[in-house]
């Protein structure tokens, strides 16, 4: 399992190409944690049919800036692609001290 205690959350933040894929599910589960529907999610949170709104920074529309130790907003009732991540591989955001330039 990587450490993610010191990292500023570079999974938080829009890649180049890359994009939060949202479910049906992921859509549902924000519902009951905001006690709206899954309607008001889409309105309020989607950029679009798959994907979360991202701030100017490419920050996501949940992350908490700053030091808090709840830098997720929705943590419990993140989406999927969140809790997966990094899918069981090492995270590439992680680079070995050795391997710095
Ligand atoms: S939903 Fe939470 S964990 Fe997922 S990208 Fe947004 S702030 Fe990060």
């Amino acid at each position: 399992m990587d450490d993610c205690q010191g990292c500023p959350a570079y999974c938080c933040f829009k890649a180049d190409g890359a994009y939060l894929l949202i479910t049906a599910c992921d859509i549902n589960r924000l519902a009951r944690f905001f006690g709206i529907t899954d309607g008001e999610v889409r309105r309020k949170y989607m950029a679009n049919r798959h994907s979360l709104q991202v701030r100017d920074d490419r920050s996501c529309i949940f992350f908490v800036p700053g030091d808090a130790p709840e830098r997720c907003l929705v943590y419990e009732a993140r989406p999927y692609q969140c809790r997966s991540f990094p899918h069981g591989e090492p995270c590439p955001y992680l680079v070995p001290p050795g391997d710095l330039i």
